[in-house]
């Protein structure tokens, strides 16, 4: 039988719960979600309650509830949620609770109710501040809903919030953006989170895709140095390639993912990296109310696996990128042992800087970073 955890000498984890419920699938959207199926978030919650029961006495340094749309849940829903929580792990103190939001939902009284359980942080799929552009994405919400979202969370007490943006979307200008990125910063983010938009199959826009009318590719580019000028001379810090924030205001949750420490994913489709084993859920919503616990691995990552994950993950944070000692520390073995050769031929290219202890990504090249990604795996 396989050992449980039980918190004795553990690590603390970063805990993610998957909220796998959309009021409407957006056009773009490959996540684990499905809309149109709420008779099933009750019993969705009842598994989640069982899988938090497997890792029962863990200690927890960050809750992320993240989705789908959380924010569909109702407070009582919340609240029990909260409970749940409290009775399965050690929540430490000071830890950083998030909820991601869809600003078509929710309401003031959720608001009180997540800030009430620990909710310190919002993350806000804010898309774009275009209505025509969210009509396009088919988001449910238009930009004024953002403003009202945040409103209604600062008047709760939560004001450390993130947004959510996209460019290269279907239709959509550099001024387009530009003014995306100046209404972003006028509701005073600490955070904010830009991501390219990728044709994901299975989506109504790969099915679209030769209809769609595209940004061309030195657009796209503009649009993301575009960001970098605007963003940066606002104050923010572009610490990982996809996310801004103010000083202080980093994700504490992502970190621990991309310096691959533990956390634990309960929900379809959540992703683990527990006791040296990485494992994840099925994204099928019906799988999950069969199966609530998870399958884990037959073996642990090997050493191998781990020194690579570590340098491509590190590599994500474009300031505090690896420590050559903390490898060494943590593999026994020191970084240009293993990935001498590697390390050699990119800073041939420019495409990544050594400074003392620290390599890191040249940020001038961040886009380029698959390429470098690649040289360790
Ligand atoms: S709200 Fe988020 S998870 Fe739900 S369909 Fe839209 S993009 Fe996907």
């Amino acid at each position: 039988m396989r050992e449980e955890p039980s918190g004795l000498n553990e690590e603390p984890i970063g805990l993610y719960l998957h909220f796998p419920f959309c009021l409407l699938k957006c056009r773009y959207c490959n996540f684990p979600s499905e809309a149109g199926c709420e008779e099933l978030i009750e019993p969705y919650l009842a598994a989640l309650f069982a899988e938090m029961e497997f890792y029962r006495g863990l200690e927890v340094r960050t809750v992320y509830l993240g989705g789908g749309t959380p924010s569909l849940l109702s407070p009582r829903q919340l609240e029990a949620l909260f409970e749940a929580l409290r009775r399965n792990f050690s929540l430490m103190p000071g830890r950083e609770e998030t909820i991601e939001i869809n600003p078509a939902t929710g309401s003031p009284s959720l608001w009180e109710k997540a800030r009430e359980g620990g909710i310190n942080r919002a993350s806000i799929g804010a898309q774009s501040f275009s209505d025509r552009i969210l009509e396009k994405l088919g988001r449910l919400h238009d930009s004024a809903a953002v403003g009202k979202t945040v409103e209604d969370l600062k008047k709760a007490g939560i004001d450390n919030f993130s947004l959510d943006l996209m460019y290269g979307l279907p239709e959509q200008t550099l001024e387009d953006w530009e003014e995306t990125l100046e209404a972003a910063l006028s509701l005073k983010p600490k955070h904010l989170s830009i991501y390219g938009l990728s044709i994901e199959e299975g989506t109504p826009f790969f099915r679209d895709r030769e209809r769609l009318v595209l940004p061309e590719e030195e657009t796209e580019v503009a649009m993301a140095e575009k960001a970098e000028e605007i963003l940066s001379s606002a104050g923010f810090v572009h610490y990982e390639i996809a996310s801004w924030a103010l000083p202080g205001f980093e994700s504490m949750h992502n970190r621990i993912y991309w310096r691959l420490e533990p956390y634990v994913g309960l929900g379809t489709g959540a992703h683990s990296y527990f006791r040296h084993q990485r494992y994840q859920h099925s994204p099928s919503i019906r799988d999950y109310l069969d199966h609530p616990l998870p399958l884990l691995p037959e073996a642990p990552l090997s050493k191998r696996e781990e020194m690579e994950e570590f340098v491509f993950l590190g590599l994500r944070m474009l300031e505090e990128g690896i420590s050559k000692r903390k490898f060494e520390n943590r593999f026994g073995i020191s970084l240009e042992a293993v990935f001498g050769k590697s390390i050699a031929r990119l800073k041939e290219r420019d495409l990544i800087l050594q400074e003392g202890d620290r390599i890191r990504l040249n940020p001038l090249h961040f886009l380029l970073a698959n390429e470098v990604f690649v040289e360790f795996v």
